[in-house]
Formats: C-alpha cells, structure tokens, sequence
C-alpha cells in the first residue's frame, strides 16, 4: 500500500570511514526469551557506523538471536519476546509507530545459507527487496541499480551477460554474492551477516571477506563468525559472547579486534579467541 512507500536515499559522496554519518546501531540492556527460556541477559553494545563488528562465541550462546533482534526479525518467532532498546542512529527501532519495513530496508540480513530465489532470474533476485519493502523505482533505475549492486558484490563481471538466468544456477559463493547484492539494492545503512562464509569454501570466503572490506565503506556490518581468523581479517571491533551452563547469553568481553586478539581482558576470551573451547 502507498502508506509503506519508502523513497530511496540518494547515495552520499565522498564519505569516508571516519566521518559522521548514519548508520550507528546500539543495543541497550537487551534481554531475550522465547518462552520462559531466557537466551540473552542485558546485552549492550555500540556498533559505530562504517566499521566491521564481529560477534564472536560458542554455538548456543545467543549470537543469531541477538543479530535478528536488530533487525526486528526475532518477533517473527511466535514465542520471542525482549526487553532494552536498539537505537539506530539514536532512534529506537522499536519505537511504537515505527514502521517494521522502515527497520527491515535500513537494516538488511545476509545469512548462512545462500539464499536467492532458485527459480527467479538473477536480476529479479537483486530487485526483489524493492517491492517487499515498498521501494518505488523506473526501468532504467532498476537496470542501474542492479549493476551498481552486483559490482559492490563482486559479481557483476560473472553475471553481466546472463542476468536473465535462474540465481540456483549459480555456484554457492556466486549465489552468496548475490545475496549480498539482493540486501544492497534497498540502501541499507547496516548489513547483519550470520556467519555468511561457513556454507562455502575457502576461495568463495576470501572473496566475501574482501567484499565486506570494501562494503564496510558505506555500510555499517555486524558479522556473526566462529572462524577466528575471519574475525582478524574483517572485523575493527569484536564481542565475545558466552552462556555459562544453564545461564542466558551475554557479552563477556568487547573492544577492538586487535585488542581482543593480542590482549583479552578476560581470560574466558583468551581461552576462546585460542581455539580452546
Ligand atoms: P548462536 O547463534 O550463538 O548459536 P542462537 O541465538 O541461535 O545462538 O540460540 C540461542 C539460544 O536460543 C539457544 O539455546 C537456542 O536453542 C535458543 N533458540 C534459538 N532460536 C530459537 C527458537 N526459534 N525457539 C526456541 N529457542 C530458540
Ligand atoms: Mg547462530
């Protein structure tokens, strides 16, 4: 309905990393359930805008939930509840009267799995966020867009002459890609990425890894990754998740990624950031 039409933002030059811009996410004591099983316990964490925020910890300890309460897809979850507060760029995300489509367009999911639609064409792929979150646009803007995003993905040079072909024929990493190009053609401000490498093999990872290096210029990522190495390689800033046994998830430890790597505070970090558990 035109009620959920939403323009899109024009892109902003020359901005580099360190400038004030949009896109800052912040948890604020955010606590979960799904029922009576509390997953997460006064989480709060900045994730400035234009860095790389890796979220680092054992399977279990509440790193998805977290990640799709930033977005507002916990809530999906019929049994799902939370408390605290997501502020993006100083806004509650959650805020009554606050359009979920609104949060869902400026703040885009990438997950595990590749997931394109198999059977849509590879440009409808990149297009398909368009009309989910209301965004109106002509032909040829359409045609531009899908280049300008599946060259930011790195597959433009792949795809440009078969762009009409199914998005299942491509390789895992390509559809990976592709993926990323689909949540770009919205003008997120943040990209959340749950462990978007661990379904594809060690060439398709490093490509990815270098695409969210460059993306990291105008999108503020927030990356879930059990590779330690990933997390060095593509994050300025990490939080160490852990759910003591029988205990809800919480943030044991964050700080720069160097920091976290070379000299944790907390020796369950040390532990973890080794490869001992
Ligand atoms: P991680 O991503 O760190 O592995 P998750 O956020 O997936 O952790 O899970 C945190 C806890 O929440 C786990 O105990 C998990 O079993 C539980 N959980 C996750 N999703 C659901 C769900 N849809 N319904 C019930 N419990 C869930
Ligand atoms: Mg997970």
């Amino acid at each position: 309905s035109s009620a959920e039409t939403v323009e899109i933002p024009a892109v902003v030059e020359g901005q580099g990393r360190e400038a004030a811009r949009p896109g800052g996410l912040e948890a604020l004591a955010v606590s979960a359930w799904f029922g009576d099983h509390k997953v997460l316990q006064q989480v709060s964490l900045r994730m400035p805008a234009g860095e790389v925020t890796a979220l680092i910890g054992p399977s279990g300890c509440g790193k998805s939930t977290f990640l799709r309460i930033l977005n507002r897809m916990h809530e999906l979850v019929p049994s799902a509840t939370l408390s605290g507060e997501v502020l993006l760029d100083g806004e509650d995300v959650y805020a009554p009267g606050r359009r979920l489509t609104d949060a869902r367009r400026r703040i885009g999911m990438v997950f595990q799995k590749p997931n394109p639609f198999p059977a849509m064409s590879i440009y409808d792929n990149v297009t398909a966020g368009l009309k989910l979150t209301g965004v109106r646009t002509g032909r040829g803007e359409r045609d531009l867009l899908v280049e300008e995003c599946l060259t930011k993905a790195g597959l433009w040079k792949e795809v440009r002459d078969r762009l009409r072909q199914p998005g299942g024929a491509l390789s895992g990493g390509q559809q990976q890609r592709l993926c990323i190009a689909r949540s770009l053609a919205v003008r997120p401000q943040v990209l959340l990425m749950d462990e978007p490498c661990s379904a594809l093999d060690p060439t398709s990872t490093r490509r990815i890894e270098e695409t969210i290096r460059e993306l990291a210029d105008e999108v503020t990522i927030v990356i879930v990754t059990h590779n330690m190495q990933q997390a060095q390689r593509v994050s300025d800033r990490c939080a160490f998740f852990l759910a003591a046994q029988g205990t809800p998830g919480g943030i044991v430890e964050h700080g720069p990624t160097g920091a976290m790597f070379d000299a944790p505070q907390d020796q369950r970090t040390a532990d973890y950031v080794n490869g001992r558990f």
